[in-house]
């Protein structure tokens, strides 16, 4: 079990906006871009169509292979073409405000994206969380949210707006850059991103925001992060959590293909209508009918099932019953969630020998159902504890929050 560390910040590394240069609104970024796009950008600029392919192909390695945030870096890119992209273009990473590395190493980022339109600029926030042989990188997928988890913290941050993909995709090329996760600059033309020894080998939408209700942004940035001439994570390595917007989950499937958890909760509609109210408009009986015709379901790809532990209110024998009734017949993990609690919660966090039992029983029933380990909960970057911007953390409610993790949680 991983021990609470609290962190006062002092021992926390916390790093300055970037020294280098950073995003602004001022010109189109070329990250995000589908191949087609970035074809239809050069030619706008004044790249002769006939050689755009060839540019794309070029352009494409060196931001999604090698990872460059200049266009002066692409040395096999001529000096006049290089110019007239960086007329155009940009290619900057955006503003970190703030990194922190948690005691059990988990990091977590605090991004600023520029304004879109007439918007202020937004912050958001990206947390890795490195475990034995593997590497997590949860992103966000918009500022705050719609949907009102009564259980989440992000839930009590108004939606600000959607992510577009450019900026979920920066979440991970700069979470590679601080990782130092991409293949040395000066390697020879045509190196690939090795697969072995990477630091981030699995992406969760599990940050800020409801996936499925920015699909088109999802969508490409996912095609992206694992197109193989570029990023390529499997995409069996990439999971999407919803808190079950029904008519995008099939679509998700068949258009993005990546693995799919679904935020359950609870196993009725009186309590799911509470604990998560999408619930209202896509009751039980059509979320799991929908988890049912997701594409490429199997005993291989499974769905995970997330299930937050509530104190007295999701957690005895007979929900555990009910959980096990409610998927029968579908390749299911269960993914059991030690409530991460917030200032202002009413909510606590399941005795743990309560949620061992829990899991013994739906392990014995015959569902893998690991309990998910609080990671990174020093710098407030486990689930459901993020959030940012406007309604950033005062200190006072901080230290509330170490108060209420001390005297609830002592038992890890
Ligand atoms: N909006 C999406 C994805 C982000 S939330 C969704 O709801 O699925 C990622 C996961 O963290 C969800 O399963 C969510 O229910 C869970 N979560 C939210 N708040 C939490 C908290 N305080 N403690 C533990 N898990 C929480
Ligand atoms: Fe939004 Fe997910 Fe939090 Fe619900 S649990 S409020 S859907 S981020």
């Amino acid at each position: 079990m991983t021990s609470i560390t609290i962190d006062h910040g002092a021992d926390a590394a916390r790093m300055p906006a970037a020294a280098t240069r950073t995003l602004s609104a001022e010109k189109p970024s070329l990250v995000g871009l589908s191949r087609e796009e970035l074809a239809v950008a050069l030619i706008g600029a004044g790249v002769p169509e006939r050689q755009a392919r060839m540019r794309v192909s070029q352009l494409w390695h060196w931001l999604y292979v090698r990872g460059v945030s200049d266009f002066s870096q692409m040395f096999n890119i001529s000096k006049d073409l290089r110019a007239l992209l960086e007329r155009h273009f940009t290619i900057a990473r955006p503003e970190i405000v703030e990194e922190q590395i948690s005691g059990d190493g988990t990091r977590k980022w605090l991004f600023r994206f520029p304004p879109r339109g007439a918007g202020r600029p937004v912050e958001i926030e990206t947390v890795y969380i490195p475990e034995e042989g593997r590497g997590t990188l949860c992103l966000s997928s918009q500022v705050g949210c719609t949907l009102t988890c009564s259980f989440c913290h992000t839930g009590t941050q108004k939606l600000v707006r959607n992510l577009t993909a450019e900026e979920i995709l920066a979440q991970l090329l700069v979470a590679r850059d601080r990782l130092g996760d991409f293949p040395e600059r000066d390697t020879p033309d045509g190196a690939i991103v090795p697969s072995e020894g990477r630091k981030i080998t699995n992406i969760v939408m599990m940050g800020m925001g409801e996936p499925l209700y920015n699909f088109d942004e999802v969508k490409r940035a996912l095609l992206i992060a694992s197109d193989g001439d570029g990023l390529s994570l499997s995409k069996r390595r990439i999971t999407l959590s919803t808190s079950g917007v029904v008519p995008e989950i099939v679509k998700a499937g068949e258009e993005i293909g990546v693995m799919l958890a679904i935020s359950l909760h609870a196993t009725n509609d009186d309590l799911r209508d509470l604990l998560v109210p999408i619930n209202k408009k896509y009751p039980l009986k059509d979320l799991i009918a929908a988890c049912r015709a997701y594409p490429g379901l199997s005993n291989a790809r499974r769905i995970t099932f997330e299930y937050v532990m509530l104190r007295d209110v999701n957690d005895s024998i007979d929900d555990a019953k009910a959980l096990v009734k409610l998927l029968k017949g579908i390749p299911a993990k269960i993914n059991l969630i030690p409530f991460n609690p917030w200032p202002g919660t009413n909510y606590q966090c399941s005795e743990w020998e309560t949620i061992e039992k829990f899991a013994d029983y739906i392990n014995n029933a015959g569902y893998a159902s690991p309990i998910r380990t609080p990671r990174g909960r020093d710098i407030l970057a486990a689930c459901g504890q993020l959030k940012s911007d406007s309604e950033r953390m005062r200190r006072v409610d901080r230290l509330a929050l170490e108060a209420m993790m001390i005297a609830g949680h002592g038992e890890e």
